[in-house]
């Protein structure tokens, strides 16, 4: 393309508005415009980049099985209304009304839309498993859209759903995605981690995020050092201290147990009232579930649950009411026997049920009206606390190191949850009527290609891997005044495009100077400089990342772009 009639606005100054590097070069360079705050125009330049990774990220999907699909972002109230998300959402779904006064929210993700496509349209178990993505716009309407690419309020996502007969066949599609995430980040150039996660809005059990190591990063990831664990700290404690109860001294009443479903059942079971104080948080310790059920009532104040460690949490309250559990009173604990099968789905008070019978390692029983003052001693917990670095890594190999992170990528173990809300079901082999088991898998498109300037650039601008530079060469004629150098410049820029090489061929009537930061600011990763040396046939050919340069002869200059 001749850059004379290219729109790619770059800036002299930077950004006043923009702090971060990515932000800051994306403007600069005349890549993106904001239209609005977390809203943005992606120019010729930034829609290649955009483009490029959307590639990778769809040769990969198909390559694990998964069929391309587009749904709408406009969707209907009530299927939000179904699943509780038009309440849970809360303010991040952004929402609005048509002609005739019905509610309809912009997609924000679509677990919604693909369940009920699903049920609509599938009915038998032959058809299983099967994964559906698309590549389409998001639109949450964050609390503090920043960063410019990095959080949006639109935004461009892969999301993609699985659905299954049964967790069996989620796990092995689960490990085909979460390997073809490693894929797409590698070939990206990325330098991440694979952290494990909490399930957060979504609901569902095992959750892993794919975390993009820099310092801008807004999440802290704790990882080994010598050992592939590595958690979101937020969100992944670990049990440091952690004393079994000497049940002997307990006088706890034992009490039948029924599934304990919701968080209104388990207050009926537990005997309490459910009220805004009563939280409940499940969490593993070595091969046993804990559920500790808090009530505002008792004041503990220097338990911190939150600190607990260990990756599956389950919880049985929303997730801002689980992070309020530090300093809350125990109503009740004891360990619990989950089944393998445990199955996590919401009600809108609880956001999960949880399938599993409550006891003291007995399937069916779960001690009752425990008083922690009175039945352990609560010093045994005080120390719970966040991981730190130092730390032992809790996989016994290493010791814990920190690291900031961006979120790019998040793969979910959803379950039931979406399919019992929509009553998604199929006829099994039995001929019987089940609800599917889904996951849920989401890249940020436009993020990861912010996360990518995160990483590559210098101080005169981005430094574009191959695979994903919005083209190949910058061919530069240094000045249109002269005659042979135009002659020779448009040649190159000819015989470069017959060879199947992208080229942005500076043509325009600017200074030098002007020409030089503009092509360090873009980043491309090979510059030929059509120069003095023109009549003799040379060029002058610069790899913009090693900043190396070397006169080369046009008849060798070919072989030396790789
Ligand atoms: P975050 O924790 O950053 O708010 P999230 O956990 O809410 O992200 P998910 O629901 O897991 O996001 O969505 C899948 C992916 O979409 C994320 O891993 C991230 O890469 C991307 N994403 C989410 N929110 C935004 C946003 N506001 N702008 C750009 N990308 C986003
Ligand atoms: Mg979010
Ligand atoms: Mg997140
Ligand atoms: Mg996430």
């Amino acid at each position: 393309m001749r850059q004379s009639n290219v729109l790619i606005p770059t800036l002299r100054e930077d950004p006043a508005e923009a702090d971060l590097k990515s932000h800051q070069l994306l403007l600069k360079a005349g890549f993106i415009r904001q239209l609005a705050s977390g809203v943005y125009n992606f120019l010729p330049l930034g829609r290649r980049v955009l483009r490029k990774v959307e590639n990778i990220v769809r040769e990969e999907m198909d390559r694990a099985s998964a069929q391309e699909i587009q749904m709408p972002s406009l969707q209907p109230a009530e299927l939000w209304q179904t699943t509780g998300r038009w309440e849970t959402m809360g303010e991040e779904l952004m929402r609005l009304k048509d002609r005739h006064e019905r509610d309809f929210a912009l997609g924000a993700t679509h677990e919604e839309v693909v369940t009920a496509l699903v049920r609509d349209e599938v009915n038998s178990y032959k058809k299983l498993p099967f994964t559906l993505y698309q590549i389409q716009a998001k639109f949450r309407d964050e609390k503090r859209p920043r960063f410019g690419l990095l959080r949006g309020r639109e935004f461009l996502m892969k999301d993609a759903y699985s659905f299954h007969e049964d967790f069996e066949s989620l796990d092995e599609t689960y490990e085909i995605i979460f390997n073809a995430y490693k894929r797409i980040f590698e070939r990206c150039g990325l330098n991440f981690r694979a952290v494990i996660a909490d399930s957060g809005t979504m609901g569902g059990k095992d959750t892993h995020e794919f975390m993009v190591l820099s310092d801008v990063g807004e999440d802290t990831i704790a990882y080994s050092n010598e050992s592939d664990f590595a958690a979101n700290i937020e969100m992944a404690p670990v049990v440091t201290n952690y004393t079994k109860i000497d049940e002997s001294k307990l006088p706890l009443e034992k009490v039948d147990t029924p599934h304990v479903k919701t968080m209104q059942e388990v207050a009926d079971y537990l005997g309490h009232t459910l009220d805004q104080g009563m939280k409940a948080i499940m969490f593993k310790v070595d091969d046993q579930f804990v559920m500790i059920v808090t009530r505002g009532d008792h004041e503990v104040n220097d338990v911190k649950l939150k600190n607990l460690y260990e990756a599956d949490i389950v919880e049985l309250a929303t997730e801002d009411e689980t992070r309020d559990i530090m300093g809350a009173g125990f109503g009740s604990l004891g360990p619990i026997n989950v089944p393998d099968s445990v199955d996590v789905v919401a009600d809108h008070a609880v956001k999960y049920l949880v399938n599993a019978t409550c006891g003291a390692n007995e399937d069916g029983y779960h001690y009752k009206n425990v008083n922690p003052e009175r039945d352990f001693e609560i010093n045994q917990y005080a120390d719970l606390r966040f991981i730190q670095e130092g730390d032992p890594s809790p996989d016994g190999q290493g010791v814990i190191e920190f690291a900031r992170g961006i979120e790019v990528g998040h793969v979910f173990k959803l379950g039931s949850k979406y399919t019992d809300a929509l009553n998604a079901t199929f006829l099994n082999k039995d001929g019987r009527a089940q609800t599917y088991i889904m996951g849920c898998y989401g890249i940020g498109v436009s993020r990861t290609l912010a996360a990518i300037v995160e990483q590559y650039h210098d101080d005169n601008g981005m430094l574009w891997p191959k695979q994903l530079a919005p083209f190949h060469v910058h061919l530069v004629n240094l000045n249109v005044k002269k005659e042979e150098q135009i002659e020779l410049a448009d040649q190159l820029y000819n015989q470069l495009q017959q060879a199947g090489i992208d080229v942005l061929y500076d043509d325009r009537n600017e200074r030098a100077g002007v020409k030089f930061n503009d092509s360090d600011l873009i980043g491309i990763p090979y510059r030929v400089v059509v120069g003095k040396r023109a009549g003799e046939g040379y060029v002058e050919f610069k790899h913009r990342e090693s900043g190396e340069q070397e006169d080369v002869h046009i008849e060798n200059l070919i072989q030396h772009i790789q």
